[in-house]
């Protein structure tokens, strides 16, 4: 039989609902209310951009003119409510893979870009981890430097407590097992940038860590969950399948209304 596979986004998604998580992956009877996100198609096509800057092989976007112009050409307009909204999310985008650019090329000087959008996996026994990276550079220190973009603002913390990053940093050890790993966050949307290493100690830390948290996502008897109302319900496509549950519409005035029509 083939080994479950779980990833940076099914840990987000189980961390943040057990209930979405199981909508989203268990039993998938409801995902016809799963809509097009434009914050989804917003980073897609920001990473494309990115991922064609970066790959040495592609000759076709090396400045920001060319940067730009290839944004334009691959936009995403799914998930967005009106033509207005989408011009004005491109208009945006622009600015930022300008702003990426700029910086970049100075931020990044004497790196060696090793892999962009690189799929790994890893057997973890009786499952898989799975994720893909943005980008793999060799920096000019010799160090291997883990970059994950994002469309938004950095997180508070540390990339060290990015679940993402710790995942990232445990698929990628074993091609680079003499150096040393560094995993930076960069927002898209300011430049900013956040860096962290870990020691092999720490990285077996998270390796535990998530062992167990993947032992509690794959034991859990999903239907036996009641659905708690909570701030992200408010965004979520499976609040018409909850609010059924008994007892949930109620407690979830204290956030909104739930749409008709289920
Ligand atoms: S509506 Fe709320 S409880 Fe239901 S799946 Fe979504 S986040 Fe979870």
């Amino acid at each position: 039989m083939r080994k479950p596979t779980l990833s940076p986004t099914r840990f987000a998604t189980y961390l943040a609902c057990p209930v979405k998580y199981r909508w989203s992956y268990i039993d998938r009877r409801y995902q016809w209310f799963v809509k097009a996100k434009s914050y989804y198609s917003f980073g897609v096509s920001l990473h494309q951009v990115l991922e064609r800057f970066h790959d040495s092989q592609d000759l076709g976007v090396q400045t920001t003119g060319e940067a730009v112009a290839a944004l334009e050409e691959n936009w995403m307009t799914s998930g967005y409510s009106s033509p207005e909204e989408a011009a004005e999310a491109l208009a945006e985008g622009r600015v930022m893979v300008e702003g990426y650019v700029a910086t970049a090329v100075e931020e990044e000087e004497g790196s060696t870009t090793l892999f962009v959008e690189k799929d790994l996996q890893k057997d973890m026994g009786d499952w898989t981890l799975s994720g893909r990276i943005d980008r793999i550079s060799e920096r000019k220190d010799g160090k291997i430097e883990i970059v994950d973009y994002k469309s938004g603002s950095l997180p508070p913390e540390s990339p060290i407590y990015d679940i993402a990053m710790g995942c990232y940093a445990l698929l990628a050890t074993p091609l680079f097992p003499e150096k040393e790993i560094i995993t930076t966050i960069v927002s898209l949307r300011n430049g900013a940038r956040a860096s962290a290493e870990r020691s092999q100690d720490e990285l077996a830390e998270f390796e535990a860590d998530i062992r167990k948290l993947a032992s509690d996502i794959l034991n859990r008897d999903y239907p036996t969950i009641d659905p708690k109302p909570k701030p992200l319900c408010t965004h979520c496509d499976f609040l018409r399948v909850c609010a059924t549950h008994p007892d949930f519409a109620e407690n979830f005035a204290a956030y909104g209304s739930i749409p008709e029509g289920f």
